[in-house]
């Protein structure tokens, strides 16, 4: 047995090599699983496990491995899903009590794409209900500890595909991202988590929340391993009409180009009230990094930023009140009994099956996109947007790549914020102006605080512009 932390060039060296066999580390993993979620603080990251699945999988590699055969990028991975995204014959739950016992006909796009590298999907991740969240305390079936410190959240809304990758139960895991929920679970946790472009991965096959800012990106223990996953689900989908066009670069190729010379934007605004001292420190540190590594660090101004969190909570909630409307009892969704009129049906099967969250959510967007209300909340807040992409533009012509914490403070405790919405939604300051704006961001672990909580540095680029992010987290990463 090779012992994690395992990355995937490890996995993928040690098959080749014939070192170990794809269904030996499948098997490790599931004993692992087992093991971490059966003690009395569980992590709780898992909501299924598909067993046969990953054992065909990791047959598959094995025989070509046997043959001689060379290997796909992600041969023999272990990989964890998070539980938005479609996978046909598995429940997909979107941790909900109205998808509970839904099992989708076909799989999501970049599902099937790792699949086809290789990967061995061994399972579904739990996340806040319908993703809408930002600790994962949202999931109508379980919280997530957090890996490093068990008392606190994972963070959200891919919190179980965070910690499932912290705690070395998945070598990697793929997560959606709507206003942040890979990038600060993966903060939270101590790995990496990246956000492409808007358009970059399809998202044929992932449960809607926001469609204009819902994105699908990887988390991973390393930056070169975020790079081979994008590489793998990146790319127009003829199934997904809001996929770009456009070649996918050699992502693992780019992250050798030196990061010397590189202009690095700083803007105050990611630095102001809020943000914890400890994390303050360590970006701060991360720069002086950078800098050492030869980028220079310019000073830019996102002057709009204070109205991002006003400006995603109305843009998300309306979006989700509209794609929330299916799950209705009909077709496929939770069912309320003993009705007596379809309308009841509708009413009760929503009532009973909706958690709190995702009815404030719906009562939100439904009063935002109402006649009379309209204009002053959802058109004003979709003008606030684009001065937001508009600062970011503007921000762009003098640097590279833009440097913020990724989250104002560490992983905060369970139930510490779970009764005040309104903190919980300023924990995405730093995170929902790259959604908004639909461009690419990472966030990298830089350091721990005293009582050795992991802290984020964030990176946001251009938009498609995955590879330079990529490049300057590497050269970070490996300097650190
Ligand atoms: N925390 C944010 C929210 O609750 C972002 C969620 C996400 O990115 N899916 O909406």
């Amino acid at each position: 047995m090779i012992q994690p932390p395992l990355t995937i060039d490890a996995v993928r060296c040690a098959i080749q090599e014939r070192k170990t066999t794809a269904l030996a580390l499948m098997e490790d993993h599931y004993e692992r699983i087992e093991k971490i979620e059966k003690e009395d603080e569980a992590i709780g990251a898992f909501l299924t496990v598909c067993r046969e699945r990953a054992l065909e999988a990791a047959d598959r590699i094995d025989r070509m491995a046997a043959e001689g055969k060379p290997l796909p990028p992600l041969a023999g991975v272990p990989v964890a899903i998070k539980d938005v995204m479609s996978t046909r014959g598995v429940r997909t739950t979107a941790a909900s009590k109205s998808l509970e016992h839904y099992i989708p006909p076909f799989d999501c796009t970049a599902v099937a794409r790792i699949e086809a590298a290789g990967a061995v999907v061994l399972g579904k991740t739990n996340c806040d209900e319908f993703a809408m969240g930002s600790s994962n305390e949202n999931s109508a079936f379980r919280p997530v500890r957090n890996p490093r410190a068990l008392d606190r959240v994972p963070g959200g809304s891919s919190g179980g595909s965070a910690a499932a990758v912290s705690a070395d139960m998945a070598v990697a895991a793929l997560g959606s991202d709507t206003g942040g929920s890979i990038r600060q679970p993966a903060s939270f946790c101590g790995v990496v988590g990246l956000m492409p472009t808007y358009g970059r991965v399809s998202r044929y096959g992932l449960i809607a929340f926001a469609s204009s800012l819902d994105h699908i990106g990887p988390i991973t223990k390393t930056v070169k391993d975020a790079a081979r996953v994008l590489g793998v689900i990146a790319g127009r989908d003829a199934m997904d009409s809001t996929s770009a066009d456009l070649p996918v670069p050699n992502y693992v190729a780019e992250l050798e180009k030196s990061a010397r010379g590189l202009k690095l934007g700083v803007a105050k605004e990611y630095f102001g009230e809020g943000l914890d001292p400890e994390v303050r420190h360590a970006v701060e540190s991360a720069i002086d990094k950078l800098k050492s590594l030869g980028c220079e660090v310019v000073p830019v101004s996102l002057p709009h930023t204070p109205y991002a969190i006003p400006t995603y909570y109305i843009i998300a909630t309306a979006e989700a009140s509209s794609n929330l409307a299916r799950y209705d009892g009909v077709r496929y969704s939770y069912r309320a009994r003993g009705v007596r009129s379809l309308s009841e049906m509708y009413r009760r099967s929503r009532d009973e099956s909706f958690g709190a969250e995702v009815k404030r959510r719906i009562m939100l967007g439904t009063y935002a996109l109402s006649a009379g209300y309209y204009d002053a909340y959802y058109l004003k807040a979709q003008k606030v947007r684009s001065l937001l992409a508009r600062d970011f533009e503007d921000a762009f012509r003098k640097v590279d790549a833009i440097i913020t914490p990724t989250s104002p403070t560490p992983a905060f405790r369970l139930g510490e914020k779970s009764n005040d919405p309104l903190a919980m939604y300023l924990a995405d300051i730093y995170t929902v102006t790259a959604d908004l704006a639909g461009i690419p961001g990472i966030s990298i672990p830089c350091g721990e605080t005293r009582d050795k909580l992991p802290i984020g540095l964030q990176i946001l680029g251009r938009h498609f512009d995955e590879a330079t992010i990529l490049r300057v987290a590497h050269a970070y990463e490996q300097a650190a």
